[in-house]
C-alpha cells in the first residue's frame, strides 16, 4: 500500500457536486486517509474561464501509479469530462501530485506532478494536510514549498469538512 497525493479541481457547475462525487469514487480505489479544505481559486494559465474549486486528498491504495492514472481518468469521464482545450473548463480534474516517495518520468506520467511547485491551489491544501511531507526529488517539505511558491493567485476558503458526510 502506498499513499497517493491527489489534487482535485472543478470549474463547471455544479462544481461542489463534482468534487464530492470524485471523492466518493476515489474512496473505492482504496482508503482515503485525509481530505483537505475546499478552496475557490482564480483560474491558472487560461484565465478567461470560471473560478475553480480545488482541494486535495491522500489515498492509500494498492493500485500502482500506472494503474491509478487510468482509474482517475475513468472517474473524470464518468463525471462527464470531455476532451477540450488543455487548462480549459472541466467538470473535474484529478492529478497525481505525489505517490509515496516515487519518482516517475514517463511520457504520459510524471510524478511528482511537473508543475506542483508553481501552483498555490495545489500546494496549499496539501501543505495543510502534511506540512512536513518531504516532496520527492526536492528535499523540501510542503511547508517550505508553499513558502517558496511564486504563484500569488488568490485562494479563498470555500468550505471546511466539505466531504465528511454524505459526499
Ligand atoms: P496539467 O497537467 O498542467 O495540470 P491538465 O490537468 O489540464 O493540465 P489533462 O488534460 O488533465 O491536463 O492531462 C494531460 C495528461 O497529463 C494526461 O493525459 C496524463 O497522461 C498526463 N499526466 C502526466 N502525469 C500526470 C499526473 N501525475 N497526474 C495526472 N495526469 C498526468
Ligand atoms: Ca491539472
Ligand atoms: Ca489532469
Amino acid at each position: 500500500m502506498s499513499a497517493a497525493y491527489i489534487a482535485l479541481g472543478s470549474n463547471l457547475e455544479p462544481r461542489e457536486y463534482y468534487m464530492r462525487q470524485a471523492v466518493r469514487r476515489l474512496g473505492k480505489l482504496g482508503k482515503i486517509l485525509k481530505i483537505g479544505r475546499l478552496y475557490e481559486s482564480d483560474p491558472y494559465g487560461v484565465t478567461e474561464q470560471p473560478a475553480f474549486l480545488n482541494s486535495a486528498l491522500i489515498l492509500e491504495t494498492a493500485l500502482p501509479p500506472r494503474e491509478l492514472l487510468p482509474a482517475l481518468k475513468a472517474i473524470e469521464q464518468r463525471l462527464g469530462r470531455r476532451k477540450r482545450q488543455r487548462w480549459g473548463p472541466r467538470e473535474i480534474d484529478l492529478d497525481i501530485i505525489f505517490y509515496g516517495d516515487m519518482v516517475v518520468r514517463e511520457e504520459n506520467l510524471h510524478i511528482p506532478h511537473y508543475d506542483y511547485r508553481n501552483r498555490r491551489f495545489v500546494l496549499q491544501p496539501l501543505a495543510e494536510l502534511e506540512p512536513d511531507f518531504v516532496a520527492p526529488g526536492s528535499g523540501r517539505t510542503l511547508r517550505q514549498a508553499l513558502q517558496d511558491c511564486p504563484d500569488q493567485t488568490r485562494l479563498k476558503l470555500y468550505k471546511t469538512d466539505w466531504a465528511v458526510n454524505g459526499y
